[in-house]
């Protein structure tokens, strides 16, 4: 049976091209698997100089201590979602594979969203990371950039 395609790419108000949803999606459903080429954190450090190409480094996934997926070369639609520090989606990984989920339902048009959480040199500051890897996601709760938080929430919900 043909996999139902339950998204779109066209322009964002976030940042370049985003990708909508064209009818709901309900919470929990894989939306979309992120695509690209499998390739070593060696070989991302050697394609990618970070300071200057930070746009481009956002379409790597980490997968683990050895593998990234590398989606600027072969990658499906999943790489022009955009990020937001209040999204709807997140990225989960089943085995060595990466699919966007739907965290919410989502309503048909809206824009897919999850939070890159960009692991980035512990050296840097906050003001360093708004400056490198900015965030305009326009969320109340935006933290100003794309790299994963620092601090710990002080509370947090336990089982
Ligand atoms: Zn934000």
């Amino acid at each position: 049976m043909p996999v139902k395609t339950r998204h779109e790419v066209r322009a964002s108000a976030i940042a370049g091209l985003g990708v909508f949803a064209t009818r709901a999606i309900r919470k929990g459903a894989r939306v979309v698997e992120y695509l690209g080429e499998r390739v070593t954190h060696d070989e991302v450090d050697a394609r990618y100089d970070d300071e200057a190409m930070a746009s481009h480094h956002t379409m790597v996934f980490s997968i683990d201590d050895t593998w990234c997926i590398d989606a600027a070369r072969v990658g499906s639609d999943a790489r022009f979602i955009n990020h937001c520090c209040a999204p709807n989606c997140e990225a989960i990984q089943y085995g060595d594979r990466i699919f966007i989920v739907a965290r919410e339902a989502v309503p048909s048009g809206a824009e897919l969203t999850y939070d890159y959480q960009y692991v980035v040199e512990p050296t840097m500051t906050l003001a360093q990371l708004k400056r490198v890897y900015p965030c305009r996601c326009g969320a109340s709760s935006c933290r100003g950039t794309i790299a994963a938080p620092r601090e710990k929430p002080k509370s947090r919900k336990r089982r």
